[in-house]
């Protein structure tokens, strides 16, 4: 991470996607196109075609800039995914695979007989879980294959972006759902907004995005560049656009990390010291990590870790964070 001043011309404004700063944002790493498709291809099997690729590759190197002003990681140039991009991603078959944290986290807070909208709602996999005990669950999404899949659940779910239903939901849910979605849109505070007004009096809007603090990152995750997330977020970046947007951020957190994550990073301390113990160093290497995950982390331990935020407070951090949020005075 370096300190150069960006931009470094006068030629092209860069403006935050999320407060709308134009200047001051500080250049915190450059990564190459070719390096994110190619592990697009490696790592996710997406196969994407040449013109796709052409179409989303504005510059040799995307730009990651952090905002002075609201603290938000955001790419430049800004140049999002676009339907055809979606599309061939959607095909490979690892894409919409991932963690149900934040669906657990909202459905805990969420009164039954609820009316619930989930805006982004990809395959329909938190809808499926929310359905059976809300008063009406309807999602929105922009893949029609991830459409056809959540509807043959017998899901109600309508295609295309929120403003294509607009007038149909203003004002008519309970609990508002967005969660991995933020990060893939140049608007992020035009998009809270248009959730904002899906809302009730009284009622509650849930985002999830992941969290960038979050432990056991690799250097380049192709799926957290562009074309496919725009920005990133902290616990406090999110608080703050919500803030923003006027509605009152009542709860956030963040996920547990996976245990694997410390144990691995215990294993290696112990074991850079007993390797350098003659003899019985390398038998110590291998035992010693053993009996102390499990007394360190056995479950009671982990269970007063999660009470108390133990692993959070020695920065392990999980996937996601999520808020709740209401209008003020609700
Ligand atoms: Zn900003």
């Amino acid at each position: 991470m370096n300190e150069i001043p960006f931009p470094a011309g006068p030629e092209r404004e860069i403006r935050c996607f999320s407060c709308g700063a134009q200047s001051g944002a500080r250049l915190l790493e450059k990564i190459p196109y070719r390096e994110i498709w190619a592990l697009l291809r490696d790592e996710w099997g997406a196969a994407f075609s040449e013109d796709v690729i052409r179409r989303h590759t504005p510059c040799g190197e995307t730009a990651l800039l952090e905002c002075p002003r609201c603290g938000v990681h955001f790419f430049d140039p800004p140049v999002p995914g676009d339907a055809d991009f979606y599309r061939e991603l959607g095909e490979s078959p690892r894409y919409y695979s991932r963690g149900k944290w934040e669906f657990d986290w909202a459905k805990a807070r969420i009164a039954r007989g609820a009316m619930v909208l989930d805006v982004g709602c990809g395959d329909g996999d938190f809808l499926v879980g929310i359905a059976p005990s809300a008063g009406r669950a309807v999602g929105v999404e922009w893949s029609p294959f991830a459409v056809g899949r959540a509807r043959a659940l017998g899901l109600d779910v309508r295609e295309g972006d929120l403003a294509m239903h607009a007038a149909e939901f203003d004002g008519g849910f309970d609990a508002v759902c967005a969660f991995h979605v933020l990060e893939h849109l140049p608007d992020p505070a035009g998009f809270i907004g248009s959730l904002r007004r899906c809302l009730r009096p009284g009622g509650s809007l849930y985002l999830a995005v992941p969290n960038r603090i979050r432990s056991g990152r690799a250097p380049v995750e192709p799926l957290d560049c562009p074309p496919h997330h725009l920005t990133r977020w902290s616990p406090e970046a999110l608080a703050d656009i919500v803030r923003r947007t006027g509605l009152v951020p009542v709860e956030i957190a963040t996920e547990p990390v996976d245990i694997s994550i410390p144990r691995d990073r215990l294993r290696e301390r112990i074991r850079s010291v007993t390797e350098r113990i003659p003899i019985v160093g390398g038998t110590l290497g291998i035992w010693l990590p053993r009996v102390t995950w499990r007394v360190v982390l056995c479950t009671p331990a982990l269970l007063l870790y999660r009470r108390y935020g133990v692993l959070e407070r020695a920065g392990y951090y999980g996937l996601s964070v999520a808020v709740r949020c209401t209008e003020a005075g609700s």
